[in-house]
């Protein structure tokens, strides 16, 4: 029977592309001078994520930016949910600083040694919680990267939001499946996010207007979620998977109330 991955990102807000890390659409695209302090909003929103996976019992993976493992209150929030969760939870690389990578200029060696420090933090801090899948920062994923990505470590990638609308975040050829092929070249399994008929239903869309009725409705119909027991072997194999992903900080919507649409397993 086909499963569901659950993937949550950590980004604050912060990291969104409009405060930095994108050469065009940022304040700060070197990312050099955003503070890195948590927000109250993140804080609340990843404890109650805590909560959801105590009382849920379901298995997710987190995808982690290292500078949240560098800064003191979200470390020790990352690591407080790292117990909560105990095995339910794996922790990957959402990257070092949530860099546009994809939107830049080639610079595999730079990327390389970025994420190679976002595994080792991780590996730090997480122990055998710890997994070498990687997730682009906003989505900007271009072929070269994968070469990179593998040099790094990386055996599962989960960049890909293969939809027409966002085309533009594939690289120079705005082709998905020119990133696909290459993930496949350099070894890596492609775990790309779910769509329904060509529109995005992770992350954003599940709160924008337009998208946010479709995506509730394609969430609803999700297979059941991996068990902690299948989810390294499902993830890494060559079955297909339905992945999606939310944002931690989502669970401080609705007074800390808000929970991702899926039905109970
Ligand atoms: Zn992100």
């Amino acid at each position: 029977m086909s499963r569901t991955w659950l993937t949550v990102d950590t980004d604050d807000a912060h990291h969104r592309p409009w405060q930095q890390g994108h050469p065009s659409r940022s304040k700060d695209p070197a990312g050099q001078r955003t503070p890195r302090q948590p927000s109250e909003r993140w804080l609340t929103g990843l404890q109650r994520f805590g909560e959801w996976v105590h009382h849920t019992q379901h298995a997710v993976t987190v995808f982690v930016i290292k500078d949240q493992l560098d800064h003191t209150a979200s470390r020790e929030a990352l690591l407080q949910l790292a117990a909560i969760g105990g095995t339910r939870l794996t922790f990957a690389s959402h990257g070092s600083s949530h860099r546009s990578w994809g939107a830049w200029p080639e610079d595999a060696a730079a990327l390389t040694e970025a994420v190679r420090a976002s595994l080792a933090a991780n590996a730090e801090a997480f122990g055998e919680q710890a997994r070498p899948w990687f997730r682009s920062p906003s989505g900007y994923v271009a072929p070269w990267m994968a070469a990179a990505l593998s040099e790094a470590g990386i055996v599962v990638d989960s960049s890909v939001n293969p939809s027409w609308l966002m085309r533009r975040k594939a690289g120079p050829t705005r082709r998905w499946s020119d990133v696909t092929d290459a993930m496949g070249e350099a070894g890596l399994v492609e775990r790309p996010w779910a769509v329904q008929r060509g529109w995005p239903t992770c992350g954003p869309a599940l709160h924008l207007p337009g998208f946010a009725g479709r995506s509730r409705r394609t969430w609803r119909r999700l297979p059941p979620a991996l068990s902690k027991e299948e989810m390294d072997g499902a993830v890494t194999g060559d079955g297909s998977l339905s992945t999606v992903y939310w944002h931690a900080i989502d669970h401080a919507r609705r007074k800390g109330r808000w929970v991702p649409p899926i039905r109970a397993t």
